[in-house]
C-alpha cells in the first residue's frame, strides 16, 4: 500500500498535464493507469491550436519536439459541409504560409499523442507512473483524503488530494462527486480507422459533414499520417434516443450510400474494428471539486459542445489542478471551500467558449441556416476571413450569437 499526498488517477492528456505541471512546481506526484502505454483511446485524434498551446505551457520547447513526431500530421484548417451540401473551407490561420508558419492543429493518433505526453511524464523524478493498476473503488479516510482499493477491495493507494482525471466513465465522478450523465448533456460517438479513403484534402484540412437525414449528428473524415483516415460519427445522446438512431448502422449507410462518400470509399478498407465511447459535454457548469479532490477533464465533463474538443480543455483543467494543489499544500487547507478556487479558475478560462459552443451547437436545429452562413461565406472572402479568425478570437466568435449577423448575412 502507497501513501502519498498528491495522487492522479488517469494518466491521459488530463492527468498526465498535471503531473508535469506539479513536476515544473517541484511537487512530487503519483499517476496511476489501468493501461499499460502506448494505449488507444476512441477520439477523433483532431488537435487544436489551444493543444498547441497548452504544450507550450508545460515546456517551451514541446510543440517543436512534437511538430518533429512521424506521427503527428500538421492540419491547416476545417471544411464543414453543410446540410444543403454547401463546402465552407475555413484555415486555422488567414492566408497561412506554410513554409513559414507553424500549424495550428495536428490529427495524430491517441496512441501516439498520449504516449508522447507519458515519455514526457517518464523523464520527470518528481512523478512516479504505475501503470496497468486498475482503480475500483473509493474510501473516505477519517484523516481526510481518500483510499483508492483495487479489484479484491484491497487498499492499494492513500492519499491527501485526489486528482481524478480517469476519463468519461470515471465511478468517481458518479457516485462520489454525483456528477450525473444526461443525455441533453452527453454525445454518443463512434470512431474508425481507414486506408485509402479518396479526395483527402492537400493540407489535411478535416472534414465535418452535416448531413440533412443525419442532423443533429455529424460525420467527419481527418486524415492522418501514412494516407489513413480517422473517420466516425457523434450525435446527442438525447437525439439517438428519441430517434431511435443505430450509430453504426447509419455510419456504414452513408459510407456506402451517401453521394457525397461512395465514390471516396469505393477503395477503402476499414482497419480494425468500429469503436464507441461517450463525450460528457461542458454545456452546463457543475461542480468539480470537493473536499480532498478535483474532476479533471472528461471526469469534469469538460467537452465542447459544438466540435467534440476535449483534449485541450483536459490539459487546460489539469494546468489549473496541478495550481490549486500548490495552493493547498501551502495553506494546508483541502476543504470544498477552499477548492472552489480549481472551479473558479477552469470556467473562467472556459466557460464563455463553452457557452458559446453551447448556442452553435443549437444552429444545428436551423439547417436552412447553416446552408446560407456556408453558401455566402464560400463566395465572400471577408466573411471567410471572419469566419476563419473567429477559431482564435473569442470575441468575434460571439458575433455568431447575435441576430444582426445573420440578418446582414441574408440580405447582403
Ligand atoms: C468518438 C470521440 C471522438 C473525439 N474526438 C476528439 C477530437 O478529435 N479532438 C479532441 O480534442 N477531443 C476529442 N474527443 C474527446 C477526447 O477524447 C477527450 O476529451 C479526452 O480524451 C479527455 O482526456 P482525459 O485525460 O480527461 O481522459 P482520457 O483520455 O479518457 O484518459 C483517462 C485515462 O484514465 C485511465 N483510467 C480509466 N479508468 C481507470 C481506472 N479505474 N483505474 C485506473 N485508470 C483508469 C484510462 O486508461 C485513461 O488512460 C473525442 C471523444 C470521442 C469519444
Amino acid at each position: 500500500m502507497l501513501k502519498t499526498d498528491v495522487c492522479i488517477l488517469g494518466a491521459g492528456p488530463g492527468g498526465a498535464t498535471a503531473a508535469l505541471h506539479l513536476a515544473n512546481k517541484g511537487i512530487s506526484s503519483l499517476l496511476v493507469d489501468k493501461a499499460v502505454f502506448p494505449r488507444d483511446k476512441v477520439c477523433g485524434d483532431a488537435l487544436s491550436g489551444k493543444v498547441v498551446n497548452e504544450l507550450r505551457r508545460i515546456s517551451p520547447d514541446l510543440p517543436q519536439l512534437f511538430s518533429q513526431e512521424q506521427e503527428a500530421l500538421p492540419s491547416w484548417g476545417i471544411h464543414f459541409i453543410s446540410p444543403g451540401g454547401e463546402k465552407l473551407s475555413v484555415p486555422f490561420k488567414y492566408n497561412y504560409q506554410k513554409a513559414q508558419d507553424a500549424p495550428a492543429g495536428y490529427i495524430s493518433k491517441r496512441l501516439h499523442f498520449d504516449n508522447f505526453l507519458i515519455e514526457q511524464v517518464k523523464q520527470r523524478s518528481e512523478v512516479r507512473l504505475l501503470e496497468g493498476v486498475e482503480v475500483a473503488a473509493f474510501e473516505r479516510l477519517p484523516e481526510g483524503g481518500f483510499a483508492l482499493l483495487g479489484k479484491d477491495s484491497q487498499s492499494l493507494i492513500q492519499t491527501k488530494l485526489l486528482l481524478v482525471a480517469n476519463g468519461a466513465q470515471s465511478a468517481f465522478s458518479r457516485h462520489v462527486a454525483n456528477l450525473q450523465q444526461e443525455p441533453e448533456h452527453y454525445c454518443a460517438g463512434l470512431r474508425a480507422y481507414y486506408k485509402g479513403v479518396e479526395g483527402l484534402d492537400g493540407d489535411n484540412f478535416i472534414e465535418l459533414h452535416f448531413f440533412k437525414d443525419f442532423l443533429p449528428g455529424y460525420f467527419w473524415i481527418f486524415p492522418l499520417p501514412n494516407g489513413h483516415a480517422n473517420v466516425g460519427v457523434g450525435m446527442l445522446s438525447s437525439a439517438v434516443s428519441k430517434k431511435k438512431v443505430n450509430l453504426k448502422k447509419e455510419m456504414l449507410r452513408m459510407i456506402e450510400s451517401h453521394p457525397a462518400l461512395q465514390q471516396r470509399f469505393r477503395n477503402a478498407e476499414l482497419l480494425g474494428g468500429i469503436k464507441g465511447y461517450g463525450l460528457p459535454l461542458g454545456s452546463k457548469k457543475r461542480r468539480i471539486s470537493g473536499d480532498n479532490y478535483m474532476l479533471l477533464g472528461d471526469a469534469g465533463a469538460l467537452i465542447d459542445p459544438f466540435t467534440g474538443e476535449g483534449v485541450s480543455n483536459a490539459m487546460i483543467s489539469g494546468r489549473w489542478a496541478a495550481e490549486q494543489v500548490f495552493q493547498c499544500l501551502q495553506a494546508q487547507d483541502f476543504s470544498t471551500a477552499f477548492m472552489q478556487g480549481y472551479d473558479k479558475a477552469v470556467y473562467n478560462r472556459l466557460w464563455k467558449e463553452l457557452k458559446l459552443s453551447r448556442q452553435m451547437q443549437r444552429l444545428l436545429n436551423y439547417p436552412w441556416l447553416f446552408d446560407k452562413v456556408a453558401s455566402k461565406a464560400s463566395k465572400n472572402t471577408v466573411l471567410a476571413e471572419t469566419i476563419s479568425c473567429m477559431f482564435n478570437d473569442l470575441d468575434l466568435r460571439e458575433r455568431l450569437k447575435q441576430p444582426s449577423f445573420y440578418l446582414k448575412l441574408l440580405f447582403n
